[in-house]
């Protein structure tokens, strides 16, 4: 794996998603590069994706797919909920999922994002971020979301946890601690939701965060989306509550113009892939 996405001749970008295997992007243009104090960002200009962000050389948004992850990390949480006042996301620079909550009639949403380079950045190539900031009801935070939650005297409805691969910057944000204390400052009818990353590439880390967020959250559910310019095009969410069981809310609260969240793609998508149970089962029989 590298950290940067451009070849040497700037004319291709390129993100391995295995060692020996991942997806390219011809660069009509380079819009942007910088190394920041966490991590290197690239924003390059291609012509079927538009506009496409990279993060230390992984694909994290494109101007034509990023609504399919957006949405889906967004609104089964905020559909779910009956009075989504107060909501927190932590990482989420490029605004997209900013830009979908405040879809919901909610009170104050809080972006805490590490990077301000990827604000920046993303405030000017994709104008949905400076939009989404404008908004009164947004309020921006540049701090490291673990430490932000042990600051916070504020309780929130929803909590969306969109953040990078469990390296770099990102790492924290996808231990047992951190959910631990994400749980405190979730008020008890509360909901979270975060990206989880490919259930086919990243099968054991899932595992492992199913065991411990099962032992943390009366329910712990995963679901799926698809994402074609993420790994093997389809992704993975946690969604997390002690009252709030997904499948068993009567109304959806969905807010109109969405592209592809609806009340059928909701049903469906907590649907889990058969290779999953059997993985679960063989590692529950090892241990006994
Ligand atoms: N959808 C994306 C994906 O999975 O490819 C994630 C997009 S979003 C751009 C991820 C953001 O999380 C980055 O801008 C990064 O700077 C931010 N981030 C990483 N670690 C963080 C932390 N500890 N606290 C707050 N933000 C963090």
């Amino acid at each position: 794996m590298k950290s940067k996405a451009l070849n040497s001749d700037r004319r291709e970008a390129r993100e391995y998603q295995t060692p020996s295997s991942g997806i390219f992007f011809r660069a009509r243009k380079v819009l942007y590069e910088k190394k920041s104090a966490f991590q290197s960002i690239e924003i390059i200009e291609n012509d079927f994706y538009g506009r496409v962000l990279f993060l230390d050389g992984l694909v994290q948004t494109t101007e034509k797919d990023e609504f399919f992850y957006h949405e889906m990390l967004v609104h089964p949480a905020l559909a779910c909920h009956s009075r989504p006042e107060k909501v927190m996301i932590i990482g989420g620079g490029d605004g997209g999922a900013l830009r979908e909550v405040l879809r919901h009639p909610v009170q104050k949403a809080w972006l805490v994002e590490i990077d301000q380079e990827v604000i920046r950045a993303c405030e000017k190539f994709f104008p949905w971020l400076e939009e989404a900031l404008s908004d009164p009801r947004a309020e921006l935070a540049i701090a490291d979301g673990f430490e932000f939650i042990q600051r916070t005297t504020e309780k929130f409805d929803v909590i969306i946890v969109d953040s990078s691969d469990p390296v770099g910057p990102s790492a924290i944000l996808h231990d047992r601690d951190f959910y631990a204390r994400l749980k405190k400052v979730l008020k008890p009818d509360g909901i979270i939701a975060a990206q989880a990353g490919s259930q086919w590439l990243h099968l054991e880390e899932h595992l492992k965060k199913a065991s411990f967020l099962g032992r943390l959250f009366k329910l712990a559910r995963f679901y799926f989306g698809p994402v074609p310019t993420y790994p093997v095009g389809t992704w993975c969410y946690n969604f997390l509550s002690d009252r709030i069981d997904p499948l068993a809310v009567k109304k959806l609260r969905i807010p109109a113009g969405l592209r592809y969240y609806n009340e059928e793609i909701h049903r469906a998508s907590f649907a889990l892939p058969a290779f999953f149970y059997n993985q679960k089962s063989q590692k529950s029989r090892k241990k006994k």
